[in-house]
């Protein structure tokens, strides 16, 4: 999905080291997130339009930081949201593919505005067609990877139970044996 990749683009090694990585500021990762998702805009965000992106992230964070907490977002933020995806209006387009139809939502400028939009739009489809309270920030403090919970138990604590699901079982571990000692 567009909202999640943009959402962990900041990134923190989870290993704990405390090295963290604003990839948002990288050009090739901005590139490569944009053509997976098929989307275009003509250049890098200026200034004006990273401070925006950040203020965009930031919001989609509040917002899912809500659902984690069992409650709900704040509706000034809700109307942000909404705000940030007026900015980037679609047109409708019906478009045949084989004996099938498909019916897209074109994006009208070639504009971060328009970017912003399309990311804002990915986040409240999932919240109109998924459960918003299956949405969760990794239980490692050092990692917090925000991801969506699909488990049929809705029991996912980590982004990744090999990766930080082990080390937090070492760490307990360990400070089981300290407080032994
Ligand atoms: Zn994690």
């Amino acid at each position: 999905m567009i909202w999640d990749d943009f959402l962990n683009s900041m990134w923190r090694d989870w290993r704990g080291s405390g090295r963290n990585e604003d990839r948002l500021e990288s050009p090739e990762w901005i590139g490569q997130w944009l053509s997976e998702h098929r989307l275009t805009v003509p250049h890098l965000p200026s200034p004006q339009e990273m401070i925006e992106l950040k203020r965009l992230r930031d919001l989609l964070l509040r917002i899912v930081q809500a659902f984690t907490a069992g409650s709900r977002p704040d509706p000034e933020d809700l109307g942000e949201l909404n705000r940030v995806m007026a900015d980037g209006p679609v047109v409708r387009q019906l478009v045949q593919t084989d004996e099938r139809y498909r019916l897209d939502y074109v994006p009208t400028l070639l504009s971060w505005t328009q970017i912003r939009a399309e990311i804002a739009a990915s986040f409240a489809q999932t919240l109109a067609d998924k459960d918003p309270a299956r949405m969760r920030i990794c239980s490692n403090p050092d990692c917090l990877w925000v991801y969506y919970d699909d488990t049929r138990n809705r029991s996912k604590r980590y982004c990744d139970d090999k990766l930080c699901g082990n080390l937090m079982k070492v760490r307990r571990f360990r400070a089981r044996k300290k407080a032994g000692d």
